[in-house]
């Protein structure tokens, strides 16, 4: 785009993507170090993760079939031989000088993603899916990155797996960035490879450009040239979704006050300050010829050639959510909501099979998540709670409790306090009164309100409902009010 280039309305957005995640393993990808978070600074470590001389990688086999899984959900192709590479650079966090990655034989090429935003599919191509190694940590004391006293190094997290998924420029917008990448972390942590709870396990490298309207082609595609020719920036160290979209809607608003002012976009390299919410520039944009990569010599080319095969995945979100609705009659809403976490899903079936899906689906997606959600809490949160869950929704199907305060009472103490379903009901003296009870409160009702009574004979509507209260009142709330209507109406009646 040319500084001199039309009014910022002729222009449309273009965005490209490249998804950092770490592959949950339990080890290292090269080494035998453990991956899970340690205590102390460079507990995790051995000569190969530190780069010592003479270390050599062995690769781990559980960071190759997490990588076919992922090749398999995003419908990628996956070759018969993939090869290492190292990507050579100087940086603190490096400690061998270059970077055990993946180049011209990527584990994973030409896939794609579907996801839904705004009520509309979208599909967005997957340029390729490589493995690497994750680099260490820098801790910046004092201040950030360009102001701090001094810098200390971890490699603790040296040698994590990592899966770098790149998009094509398939995105028009900051909103669809943001509802890709929710998608992709739903199939991925379905796929059992990902856990979106680890901090920094998704890190989001985010490519913009603005090219003109007209070289948009219906279909929406642009052609290759232009994506070429236009200046992009690439924002780097974003770590969530809502930070990507922030710092994509900033980028974009830059670029067009840069054009509407005369103004060249560079071609450069962009830092997201998360906590002043602006990008900053880095950098001129490094280039491929700026890293020297060459074949990683001691690790061999590796055969995958029938891993595809070989190795299974789960029903993804979309599948299970059809089949939900085709199996349990719920709206595609409902179905949504219950298909977005695989733990969710595996509960919402099992209670649909003990008790039955309705009463199910009313649990899980809308008592169980809104009570969560209000409460700031994940299903991870009460995920070794399910079996009290499961008892709550059988104390109201099985009428020992009603649903009113099973929802207003019990769910929510059970939250609140952590105590269990039956002992919450035994305090609270939640058991449903006993049916002798409730028919004696309904004969009591009756005696003590002849006024009421007469008024119901002249056909007074509210006479019904004054007696209900009455009855409700007596029982402390614990009768079911359609029960207490019916009868009332038999005692009367009869
Ligand atoms: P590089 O080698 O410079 O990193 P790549 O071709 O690997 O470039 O692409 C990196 C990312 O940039 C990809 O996600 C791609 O979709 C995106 N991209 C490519 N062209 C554009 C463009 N014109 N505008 C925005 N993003 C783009
Ligand atoms: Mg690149
Ligand atoms: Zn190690």
């Amino acid at each position: 785009m040319t500084a001199q280039a039309a009014e910022t309305e002729d222009l449309a957005t273009v965005i490209g993507l490249e998804v950092h995640v770490q592959l949950e393993t339990d080890t290292k990808i090269f080494c035998g170090c453990s991956t899970e978070p340690a205590e102390e600074p460079n507990a995790n470590t051995c000569p190969v993760c530190l780069g010592l001389p003479g270390a050599l990688p062995v690769v781990n086999e559980g960071a190759v079939e997490a990588a076919v899984r992922v090749g398999k959900a995003i419908d990628a192709d996956i070759p018969e031989e993939t090869t290492f590479h190292r990507k050579n650079y100087y940086y603190p966090d490096l400690p061998k000088n270059f970077q055990i990655t993946q180049y011209d034989a990527p584990i994973c090429a030409d896939g794609e993603l579907e996801f839904s935003v705004g009520g509309e599919r979208r599909t967005v191509g997957i340029r390729r899916a490589h493995l690497e190694e994750d680099p260490g940590s820098l801790q910046h004391k004092g201040g950030s990155i360009d102001t701090a006293d001094y810098t200390l190094v971890d490699y603790n997290r040296a040698g994590t797996p990592l899966m770098e998924i790149v998009t094509r420029p398939d995105f028009r917008s900051a909103d669809e960035v943001r509802a890709f990448l929710a998608k992709l972390e739903e199939v991925l942590e379905y796929l059992g490879v990902f856990d979106s709870s680890r901090d920094g396990s998704l890190r989001v490298d985010a490519n913009l450009s603005l090219v003109d309207a007209d070289d948009v082609a219906a279909d929406g595609t642009v052609d290759e040239a232009v994506l070429e020719a236009a200046n992009r920036t690439e924002v780097k160290n974003i770590s969530s979704h809502r930070g990507a979209e922030k710092a994509l809607a900033y980028e974009e608003t830059r670029q067009k006050n840069a054009i509407e002012r005369g103004r060249a976009v560079e071609q450069e390299t962009r830092h997201w300050d998360e906590s002043k919410g602006v990008t900053l520039s880095m950098r001129s944009k490094e280039e491929e010829k700026d890293y020297r990569y060459f074949r990683e010599a001691d690790l061999p080319p590796l055969r995958v050639a029938d891993w595809r095969e070989r190795l299974a995945i789960p029903e993804l979100p979309d599948a299970r959510r059809e089949r939900f609705q085709a199996e349990y009659g719920l709206s595609e809403e409902a179905a949504s909501k219950l298909t977005s976490t695989k733990q969710v899903a595996d509960f919402f079936e099992d209670v649909a099979e003990a008790f039955d899906p309705d009463l199910a689906a009313t649990w899980v997606a809308d008592e169980l998540l809104g009570e969560l959600n209000y409460r700031d809490m994940a299903v991870t949160d009460v995920a070794d709670r399910f079996d009290e869950i499961e008892r709550l929704v059988e104390l109201v199907a099985t009428d020992e409790i009603t649903a009113k305060n099973a929802r207003e009472t019990v769910l929510r103490s059970m939250l609140d306090d952590g105590e269990g379903p039956d002992e919450i009901v035994e305090e609270a003296g939640l058991g449903k009164t006993s049916g002798d009870e409730v028919q004696q409160a309904v004969e009591a009702a009756i005696e003590e309100n002849p006024d009421a009574v007469a008024d119901y004979h002249d056909g007074e509507d509210g006479a019904i409902n004054f007696l209900v209260g009455q009855v409700m009142g007596k029982t402390g709330g614990s009768a079911d009010p359609g029960d207490v209507n019916q009868l009332l109406r038999e005692e009367l009646e009869g």
